[in-house]
This record gives C-alpha cells, structure tokens and sequence, in this order.
C-alpha cells in the first residue's frame, strides 16, 4: 500500500480532528499540518485542538503516527546572521514548536534550512548548525527533516551537499532526517526523470537513511529555474510518470508522499490526484 496523503488545514472549530477528517474525505492515509499561522508566532493552546480524538480518528484508520508530518512555519530562519533577533526568533518559535508537535504524537517535522539574506551561504549554514544545536539539545522525540529547496533568492538547501554539510555539522545528527520536495530538487537543477541516478546521488551525499518525507509536486518551471511555484501532477515540466515512479519505488516505499500541489478553481485537487496515483500502475 502507498503512504500517500496531502498538506491540510488545521483551523478552527475542530483543529487537528479537522485535520484528520479531511485527510481522510481526499482518500489519504497520512497528512501534513502546522501547528498554526505559517506566517505568525500566535498559537492556540493544545487542550483546544482535539487531540485525543485526532489520535482516535487516525487510529480508526490505521493513519500511522509516523505519517502524521509537521511543517514548521516558513518565517523561521536560522540562517539569518544579519540580524540577531531573527535568529533568536527562530529558536524561540522552533522550540515551542517541537514540543507542539511532540503532543501531536508527530515523528517528523520539515523545517526549511534558512537563507543567507546576503551573508554568503558558509556562514549561514553554520549559523543553522548551531541554532539545530541548541533546539536539539533537550529533543528526543522528534526527528528534524531539513527541507530541499529550490535556490530562490538565498535560500540555503539547495544542493544535497549543502543539507549533508548540516547535518555532518550538528552534534546531534541524529535528530536530523531529509524532506526531498521533487519541485524544489528539479527547480534546483536536479533531474527527477532519472530516479536510479537521482536516488544513487541522494544516497552517496547524505544517505538513502536520512530521507524521510517527500513532498511529491510537479513545478511550473523548467529545471534549473530556481524559482519554486508547484504544479499538479503531471501539468508541470516533471511530468506524471516520473513523479509515480517516485510514489512506487520500492527504495522509498516505507517514505511518506504528501502532495503540496496548488487548488484548482478555489478547489483541493487531492482527492483526484490521490485516487489517480493509487490507479496508477
Ligand atoms: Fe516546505
Ligand atoms: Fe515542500
Ligand atoms: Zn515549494
């Protein structure tokens, strides 16, 4: 059976139960949140998210804790050494969002590595090394998964050996895993139409081990573009068959796929695009 599932909402009334349901109305058997606002630091306490019946729902449904995947917002930047404060906000934010996901019951968290904001990428990635440092210190319970992005602007992670060299420079490398977005590797200039090679590469820089969520889009751009803008699956430059062969491959079967493909008319495209990657073969 394929892990596949999609990015959902987390809101009010019914929060992580919410979640669930509508994971579950796209025929999705994992599913990725955030723990609030992407784009702010206000949370809503956990005793008004509905976790236990979350849990119940998801156990009903044989939805593995592990499929459960947390996306930390985008405005963390431990690569920002320009400004202190906004390193600091980072850790402050990441930190409340460990423990957040840890009450989820969530085993991994995709964080986007960080960007240089001019600095140059050396000292941004030692700057993330220590901010990982710091967060992971205390962390046992939830595995980090350092997203592959797509080299817009000063994004941080955009080669493999960039998210290699972080996690060699961490004191916990452990605590840290991979999240591959078949977007961003292919607007980074990677070639996803060649998987063995894709894989061989992937497994010689960082580990074949260390992958643990990938983020199955297809990309609005040519290779190379380092622009970032997702397409569903098969309108994009990737294209249908490659993106499952990704989903089949027995090397990733025990990985979890969570689709991040745009809404078409103001409409979810997951349930189509889930039912037609499980008709697929
Ligand atoms: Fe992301
Ligand atoms: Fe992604
Ligand atoms: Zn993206």
């Amino acid at each position: 059976m394929i892990k596949i599932g999609s990015h959902v909402g987390m809101k009010a009334p019914k929060y992580l139960l919410g979640s669930v349901e509508e994971a579950l109305s796209y025929g999705a058997n994992a599913l990725m949140v955030y723990t609030g606002a992407p784009q702010n630091s206000r949370r809503t306490a956990l005793d008004k998210l509905f976790l236990p019946e979350a849990h119940a729902l998801m156990k009903e449904n044989n939805i593995d804790n592990l499929d459960l995947i947390v996306h930390a917002p985008y405005l963390i930047n431990l690569g920002n050494t320009v400004k202190p404060e906004t390193f600091q906000a980072g850790i402050d934010l990441l930190t409340v969002e460990i423990e957040r996901s840890i009450a989820f019951k969530a085993k991994y968290m995709v964080l986007h590595p960080g960007a240089h904001v001019g600095a140059g990428s050396e000292l941004a990635i030692q700057s993330i090394i220590k901010g990982l440092d710091i967060v992971n210190e205390n962390n046992n319970d939830l595995i980090i998964a350092l997203e592959t992005m797509a080299g817009k602007g000063t994004e941080i992670g955009r080669t493999f050996e960039e998210i290699a060299q972080i996690i060699a420079g961490v004191k916990r490398p452990e605590m840290l895993g991979v999240t591959l977005d078949t977007c961003h590797i292919h607007d980074a200039g990677y070639d996803v139409s060649d998987l063995d090679a894709l894989l061989n590469e992937f497994d010689k820089v960082i580990g074949l081990d260390k992958l643990k969520v990938i983020h199955l889009n297809d990309s609005k751009n040519e290779r190379g573009s380092h622009k970032d803008r997702h397409a569903n699956l098969g309108v994009g430059s990737i294209g249908y068959d490659h993106l499952a062969n990704i989903v089949y491959d027995e090397r990733l079967s025990h990985v979890v796929k969570i689709l991040e493909t745009p809404y078409i008319d103001d409409m979810p495209p997951y349930a189509d695009e889930i039912k037609g990657l499980k008709e697929y073969k």
